[in-house]
């Protein structure tokens, strides 16, 4: 960009008196420039909580059908990705990971891809440690549900676990399917075999069986964290409210992967292993969350995952979370 330029840019800014040469490091926001930025993180107050959402890199689904939509035609799925400004040749899952700052407590709700994904993903641990979190440091690691997107990041290339001095949380339900001697696969749309995520499922409990509370759903984790079940997507996935003072956050998890499942929660996803029960969980949320008008947070959503629901005439729309800056 020539001087000339960067002035009228500058200018619209109302800035123009300040430019005296090209030395323009940061001139209009007010960052510093001597700190080290790194992107992947952002960070809201909850009360008296500090939230940070970092990511774990994305997901590309291309094409988007059969794994979102299955059995509706392709016309229909194109009009509506275009209508809810999608790109028309796949479906760009975000990885958000919530870690909560709550007085000398560290709790991560998830812990990522890993290695699972390739180079797409797996980030969760580089970004906690930009944040200036060590893994060393984790309290407690909630873990939502057993696939490999969430969980993957729990153990290191090696087997051994990232988060060395943690302990582990799981409902009930969660545990129960997976450990169980055949997991029921039958009400899901998904076709290709389930053996792979049945194996790392069972490996990561294993794994973890000693530092592992098995909760109710019901139950107040941490004196911050309501759980209530939202099943579909696995029998024991949850819903969380986060709560401090006269704050909350609900997080959604896997409720919703996509802004185009939003729009027509009843498509579906084969990822869901009762796909009607994720259509009538997805309803319920949807709903309940258009009407508390209440902040919302998803794994799979755009990042960083913030935003809220509304209804249209048709189904549901997502409005992103205003944010001006990363730091809030
Ligand atoms: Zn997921």
């Amino acid at each position: 960009m020539k001087r000339r330029q960067l002035l009228t840019h500058a200018g619209l800014l109302g800035l123009s008196a300040t430019l005296s040469s090209f030395d323009l490091k940061f001139p209009v926001l007010g960052l510093d420039p001597e700190k080290k930025r790194h992107g992947g993180q952002i960070t809201l107050k909850l009360g008296k909580l500090e939230l940070l959402v970092i990511t774990d890199g994305h997901l590309y689904i291309n094409p988007p059908q059969p794994i979102f939509a299955p059995g509706i035609a392709h016309e229909r799925v194109k009009a509506a990705m275009s209508d809810n400004f999608i790109k028309d040749d796949g479906i760009d899952a975000a990885i958000n990971i919530l870690v909560i700052r709550k007085e000398d407590r560290i709790i991560i709700i998830d812990t990522g891809s890993g290695s699972l994904l390739g180079d797409q993903a797996g980030k969760f641990l580089k970004n906690l440690n930009h944040a200036g979190i060590q893994a060393d440091e984790v309290t407690d690691v909630l873990i939502t549900h057993l696939h490999g997107d969430h969980i993957g990041g729990l153990l290191d290339t090696k087997g051994s676990l990232n988060f060395k001095n943690a302990r582990y949380y799981l409902s009930k339900p969660e545990h129960n399917f997976w450990m169980s001697k055949t997991p029921d696969f039958s009400k899901s749309k998904h076709d290709g075999s389930n053996a792979d995520s049945i194996a790392l499922a069972r490996n990561i409990v294993s794994t973890i069986k000693n530092k592992l509370t098995l909760y109710d759903f019901g139950d107040i984790l941490f004196d911050c964290i309501k759980t209530e079940l939202a099943e579909g997507h696995t029998p024991g996935h949850p819903s969380l409210t986060i709560f401090s003072d006269d704050q909350s956050m609900r997080h959604i998890v896997d409720s919703v992967h996509s802004t185009l499942l939003i729009a027509h929660p009843e498509w579906g996803t084969q990822w869901d292993v009762n796909f009607q029960k994720g259509v009538s969980t997805r309803e319920r949320i949807l709903e309940e969350q258009a009407t508390s008008k209440g902040l919302t947070m998803s794994c799979h959503l755009p990042w960083p995952g913030l935003g809220y629901i509304t209804r249209n005439d048709e189904g549901y729309n997502w409005v992103p979370m205003p944010i001006s800056t990363p730091d809030l």
